[in-house]
């Protein structure tokens, strides 16, 4: 069975605005694939739906053998602890340390009493240093997050997202704000956290040749709708 299965998929935000229109895909476990699109095609739109963060309008979205459209409260917080989400703005808490920011990700973690201050069992603290590490920053874990570069702070929300062992990463432009050095390194990562945890991903981007570089898998969106689904590999810009 497919790890994500959407089948009719629509999305009307209004009369007028239709950001997906009648969507089918189906991924397999440890498929790498890139939703390529211009800005406004449907992508985070999509991905929020991946991850219960959106109700569609039409049509039914399953994750992980799970009808995610359908789930809520203590269900729906169960299945999207198994996916891992990163965006295009990082999303950390600048003021914190590197540290925090990671075991923020875990669900033991408990914000203290002022905040900023966070208590946690010393297991998790180990894994959130062992992640840092995994993404080359151990060195920074006592440093505020927003010292760091752009590429750094995706590192940083990287190893947060790893923090639930997640089975799915889904990531949402995730290399839009960085430089094309910082980007490469990003999606490098990315790839190989996958491969060796065996993570499902489906990632956005509006590059087509990093796109056609990283992904096995492309898939198209215009103005709401699948335009293309194809393996990556053979696949030239002219195409
Ligand atoms: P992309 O990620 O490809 O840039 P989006 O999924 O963000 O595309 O947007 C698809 C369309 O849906 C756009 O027309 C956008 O303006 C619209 N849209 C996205 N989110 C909302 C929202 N929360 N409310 C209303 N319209 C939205
Ligand atoms: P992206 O192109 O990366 O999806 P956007 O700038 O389109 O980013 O959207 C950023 C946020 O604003 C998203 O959470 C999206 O849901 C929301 N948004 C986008 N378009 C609209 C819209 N027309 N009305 C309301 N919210 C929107």
């Amino acid at each position: 069975t497919p790890v994500i299965d959407i089948a009719g998929l629509t999305k009307r935000y209004s009369e007028h605005t239709t950001a997906l229109n009648a969507v089918d895909l189906r991924v397999s476990q440890g498929e790498i694939v890139v939703l390529l699109g211009l800005s406004g095609s449907g992508k985070s739109t999509l991905l929020r739906h991946i991850n219960g963060l959106e109700t569609p309008s039409e049509g039914s979205v399953g994750v992980l053998g799970q009808p995610v459209s359908r789930l809520s409260g203590a269900k729906l917080r169960g299945l999207r602890s198994r996916v891992g989400f990163i965006f295009q703005q990082f999303e950390l808490v600048g003021p914190l340390t590197v540290l925090e920011n990671v075991l923020s990700g875990a669900l033991g973690a408990l914000r203290g009493p002022r905040l900023g201050l966070f208590t946690y069992p010393a297991a998790l603290k180990r894994k959130a240093l062992g992640h840092l590490e995994r993404v080359g920053l151990l060195d920074r874990a006592y440093q505020r997050a927003d010292t760091l570069s752009g590429g750094q702070q995706q590192r940083v929300a990287i190893a947060r997202a790893l923090m639930q062992d997640p089975e799915v990463l889904l990531a949402d432009e995730p290399v839009a704000s960085l430089d094309p050095e910082s980007s490469m390194q990003v999606m490098a990562l990315i790839r190989e956290i996958a491969a060796t945890d065996g993570l499902t991903v489906v990632c956005s981007l509006h590059q087509v040749d990093l796109a056609i570089s990283w992904a096995d898998r492309i898939v198209g969106l215009r103005h709401g709708e699948l335009v293309l689904d194809t393996p990556a590999e053979g696949l030239t810009r002219a195409e």
